[in-house]
């Protein structure tokens, strides 16, 4: 995707004197895996290390079998041999993707180039901790015995929120039984390996920085349709969890006051209008059931049911993007999650964008996009976590103030 000028970019800078070398690694890392084969003098140049600095990184990386020398730049600048350029490994670390839904497990693996190595789809009959964290040990623990590498990390996406008594723990769309567990401790003393757990939606946004559409951007929303709906936001190149990890739970706000009846009490939340739920009624109206493997297959056009549900799913989530553009005023807002992307697009399309902040001439993105399509969104965004976490420097003050006012002028 072609950005403008004046994008602000993800591209931190290093920090010379006596700081960070973790940092330092992590900006050399990031401009490898989003650049691509890079040498040594443009990586001093982007990151504004010293010469030495970068050739001390770049050894310690390949001495980690991180990065690998991809071979000698094409062009000689001066005499002699042409210098080598760097590039990320694929090989040498890969991180595991669990997403845990209400009827299934999704489980992914890729590599430290973002590959997707393997996949597979379980049916869950139980949803309880007791059973299914014993579980998820014993499939990582065969994972680890297939891929040779690294396990750098696990990503476990659960639906969220999380331990909201009496609001919308309850209900169809999310795991019952999770209250009070301590389920990333859980797993790392089970696993001895980094574990984060994120909702579906603040999975997704981190899966588009790193694999996706979000790559080049900054500050992005991602609309994501799990069972239900949910935000996740991005700021600054790293996703926005609030004070208690809930941040983005825009499923339970009431879009149409009086609307129909929703399990957490109120009426008219946009959950029932826009999420798989809402679909999988629509069809249970006419007869059908909508199984998992049916999704990928999901047509919008000639199908009466699927074309109403999508018109009725735009008219109520149009609303919510103008509030997210006003409220966040975002470089794009993305749709993705479980729904083929045809369907993703026929939402897009029948969105009724109101004036807002986003109603910019000199716009390059469009204001609305779609991203990961599918199944497989949330679990390859869950095998984004733990890579973003080992890898993606975190902007500080100073940082941001250079990236943005400056812009990404090399
Ligand atoms: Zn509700």
């Amino acid at each position: 995707m072609v950005m403008p000028a004046d994008t602000p970019r993800r591209t931190a800078r290093g920090k010379n004197p006596n700081r960070s070398r973790e940092h330092n690694r992590r900006v050399v890392l990031d401009l490898l895996r989003s650049q691509g084969r890079t040498g040594r003098r443009e990586l001093a140049e982007l990151t504004q290390l010293t010469p030495q600095a970068v050739t001390n990184i770049i050894d310690d990386l390949i001495a980690a079998d991180l990065i690998v020398i991809a071979g000698r730049r094409r062009i000689a600048r001066g005499r002699g041999q042409p210098p080598h350029e760097y590039e990320i490994n694929p090989a040498g670390a890969f991180t595991i993707g669990i997403e845990l839904a209400v009827t299934r497990m999704v489980t992914t693996v890729v590599d430290l180039a973002g590959e997707l190595l393997h996949r597979d789809v379980t049916a869950i009959a139980e949803g309880g901790p007791a059973t299914l964290l014993p579980a998820i040990g014993t499939r990582v623990a065969q994972l680890r015995a297939d891929h040779p590498g690294r396990l750098m990390g696990l990503g476990l996406v659960m639906p969220g929120p999380f331990e909201i008594e009496g609001f919308s723990g309850v209900g169809p769309t999310t795991l019952p039984g999770w209250a009070g567990i301590d389920v990333a401790a859980d797993l790392r003393d089970r696993l001895g390996v980094p574990v984060v757990v994120e909702n579906d939606a603040n999975a997704a946004a981190v899966g588009e920085t790193l694999l996706g559409v979000g790559k080049e951007m900054t500050d992005f929303c991602v609309v994501y349709f799990g069972t239900g709906i949910g935000l996740g936001l991005i700021s600054e190149g790293r996703p926005v969890r609030g004070a208690f990890g809930n941040a983005g739970e825009i499923g339970h706000i009431v879009v149409t006051p009086g609307g129909r009846p929703c399990p957490c009490g109120q009426h008219g939340c946009l959950e029932r209008y826009a999420s798989l739920h809402s679909l999988r009624e629509r069809l249970a109206d006419d007869g059908r059931v909508l199984s998992v493997d049916d999704l990928d297959t999901l047509a919008p056009e000639g199908d009466p049911v699927v074309a109403a549900w999508l018109e009725d799913a735009a008219a109520h989530l149009s609303p919510m993007i103008s509030i997210l553009e006003n409220v966040f005023d975002p470089q794009t807002i993305i749709l993705s999650g479980g729904l083929p992307p045809a369907c993703l697009d026929a939402i897009i399309a029948r969105l009724s964008f109101g004036p807002s902040v986003a109603r910019r001439s000199d716009r390059m993105v469009p204001p609305v996009i779609r991203g990961q399509s599918g199944l497989l969104t949330a679990a390859l965004g869950a095998a984004a976590l733990p890579l973003h976490e080992a890898i993606t420097p975190r902007l500080d003050l100073s940082d941001l103030q250079e990236t943005t006012l400056k812009g990404s002028a090399p």
